[in-house]
């Protein structure tokens, strides 16, 4: 990444964008940082100009009601401003903590709401972990344009106290007679505030260089992350801990791992910036802004000891204009920071930016008792986004409304594509789907998706009760949960488990949740169809995952199960399909064949009867 190709002025458009995003999720956060920032500058400035009012009442008329006076206000100010700033801490970082979910919500909402077709591409998957890692490796993105709310606060009031106690330094005058006269002279002041300025500038500047390590060595550091997390976690993780057993892979992880990541040791590139010129430039803003301490204490000391003002007054000079000299130094400083930032938000914009380009029409889906609902695929044709090759090619076929129909084929023939558009998980690359006569597109998504259960090959359940994985909400009915865990054949685990329906799945979340097998969770996954109860139950590979006995048992009563709704399955097993009133047979994105399973295996040249006959030779009719 490379923050050259951002200016400062895209950098504060980045920076106001993202907190008006901010500001929508978290705006607690917001107002808490803004008041801390403004007391936490304060306190020190309203300090030292009590302080200055006590020292010069001691250093003159030493009047007893008078330092009763002051001594009392400064301790009630104090304890004022120590309770605000303490409440405002506290407000802070508990909108703080609110505030690391809230960055989650903002993805999350943005994966959910994203066309599926874009979710699947590696470019999205890059920008998002991309983000993540910037996150991780030093809170760059949404979270540095948190802090930075904090910084240019803090630095406003610095500024604005600084010049306000220092006004009086340039305006009191030094005894015309005395020898430090020239204190006084105009070009003396102009001096001294250029010095001043030059200073803060170059000590900022120097910190700027400095700073422009950590993006020099960002490619490095999300590599590090990236194969941190990788190779890091991969011998904790349980799904790769029975193949790191067996081939004997730990040692070979850990070199691999030594090997690929050296950016965070002593010896790494980044270490030795930081050791090198990065130190050096941080280095020589930190003498810098020592200089300046020392010019000031110079001048304001002189102007005392030549009778401009009282001894306490050095110390609230001194004060005003080291904070000012802060104020001016942490303002350039963030403004450095917030283009390095830019480089960052601009990748977190570019995914929050990504359009939803899928038309979602308005139209309602007919709430239907009787089910009818007409589907039919017209001339379809579909490549993946960036494929050139199609996956699907003129399709051509009506589902008739209650009956079992079967999708066979070779592995890649374009069954699960078929299910996919069928879902609108993606629209095809010609031609139309109709519902009841009407382009899909023209329905509300929502309202379309309603009407298809489906259990994926790849289905996922979640850590959280069984009776909520099936009905997908915190509130449901039990007997109806049941009835349907009953339907898939789980009834007799349910009676095993001793917490019925509240049982966890896994132990991500409850240390007495059940690990359950791959066929125990296919059938929760069936449930789970079963339970939506729309009118279209989609089934890919729906028994692949069960045992002999399992599968014989969900066919045998498979007609009760679906009831009157329109079923499809994705088969390898064609013995499987045989029951179904209709099948179809996918060869190259085609539909080569369609019919009976009976009138099919009659087609001796057919794909059909080659596919059943090479199946034979594994089981027995
Ligand atoms: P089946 O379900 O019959 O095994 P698929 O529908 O999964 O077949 O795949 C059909 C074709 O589409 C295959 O050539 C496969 O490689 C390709 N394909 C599947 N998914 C994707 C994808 N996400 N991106 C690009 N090509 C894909």
């Amino acid at each position: 990444m490379n923050n050259d190709t951002m200016t400062y002025r895209e950098g504060v458009k980045y920076l106001m964008r993202s907190w008006k995003l901010l500001f929508k999720y978290c705006p607690g956060l917001f107002i808490s940082t803004i008041l801390y920032s403004l007391i936490v500058a304060a306190i020190p400035l309203v300090e030292v100009w009590l302080s200055a009012r006590i020292l010069n009442e001691l250093a003159a008329s030493r009047r007893p009601h008078e330092l009763m006076r002051l001594v009392l206000a400064q301790l009630i100010v104090s304890a004022v401003l120590a309770v605000a700033r303490a409440v405002l801490l506290r407000w802070k970082n508990c909108e703080k903590d609110a505030f690391a979910h809230m960055k989650d919500r903002i993805y999350a909402e943005k994966m959910m709401g994203m066309d599926y077709e874009d979710i699947d591409r590696q470019y999205v998957y890059d920008l998002y972990s991309q983000i993540l890692q910037n996150d991780n490796w030093s809170g760059w993105g949404l979270d540095a344009s948190m802090c930075r709310i904090e910084d240019l606060f803090t630095a406003l009031m610095r500024i604005l106290g600084g010049v306000g106690l220092s006004v009086t330094l340039f305006l009191s005058r030094v005894s015309p007679s005395s020898p430090f006269a020239w204190l006084d002279h105009p070009l003396c002041i102009v001096g001294i505030i250029a010095v001043l300025l030059f200073v803060t500038i170059a000590s900022s500047s120097c910190a700027n260089r400095g700073n422009a390590c950590w993006s020099r060595h960002s490619e490095e550091a999300l590599f590090g992350n990236r194969s941190f997390v990788f190779y890091g976690y991969m011998s904790v993780e349980r799904k790769r801990a029975a193949d790191l057993r067996i081939y004997g892979q730990q040692k070979n992880v850990c070199d691999i791992y030594m090997e690929k990541n050296d950016t965070f040791s002593v010896n790494s590139a980044i270490a030795k910036d930081f050791r090198g010129a990065a130190g050096l430039w941080k280095a020589l803003a930190s003498g810098l802004s020592a200089v300046l301490t020392g010019a000031v204490y110079l001048f304001v000391c002189l102007k005392a000891w030549a009778g401009a003002f009282g001894a306490g007054s050095v110390a609230q000079y001194v004060g005003a204009i080291t904070s000012l000299f802060l104020g001016l130094s942490d303002f350039f400083r963030t403004m450095g920071d917030i283009r390095l930032n830019g480089t960052y938000l601009r990748t977190t914009f570019e995914f929050l930016d990504i359009p939803n380009k899928m038309y979602k029409g308005s139209l309602t889906t007919e709430k239907r008792s009787d089910r009818q609902y007409d589907v039919e695929f017209r001339d379809v044709s579909f490549k993946y986004p960036g494929s050139d090759a199609y996956a699907l090619r003129h399709v051509n076929m009506k589902f008739k409304v209650g009956s079992r129909m079967a999708v066979v084929g070779m592995n890649g023939s374009g069954k699960t594509t078929f299910i996919k558009l069928l879902c609108r998980l993606y629209d095809p690359t010609e031609g139309e789907i109709l519902l009841n006569g009407i382009d899909i597109r023209k329905y509300r998504y929502d309202d379309y998706i309603r009407i298809f259960s489906v259990v994926f090959q790849d289905f996922q359940l979640f850590a959280m009760p069984l009776g909520q994985n099936v009905a997908g909400t915190r509130e449901y009915d039990p007997e109806n949960v049941r009835d349907c865990l009953k339907k898939a054949g789980f009834d007799d685990r349910l009676g095993a488990m001793p917490r019925g329906l509240d049982t966890w799945l896994y132990k991500d979340l409850d240390k007495e949740g059940v690990e359950i097998s791959g066929g125990e969770a296919q059938k929760i996954a069936i449930a789970r169809a079963l339970y939506k109860d729309a009118p279209f139950i989609i089934l890919d590979e729906p028994t692949a995952a069960l045992d002999p006995i399992a599968e014989a048992e969900i066919y045998s009563k498979f007609n009760d199960i679906v009831e009157d709704k329109t079923a499809v399955y994705i088969s390898h097993r064609l013995s499987s399909c045989k029951f179904c009133d209709e099948i179809l047979v996918f060869h190259e994105g085609s539909i080569v064949q369609q019919g009976s399973h009976e009138t099919l295996v009659a087609d001796k040249n057919g794909k059909y009867y080659e596919l059943w006959n090479a199946q034979a030779q594994y089981y027995t009719e």
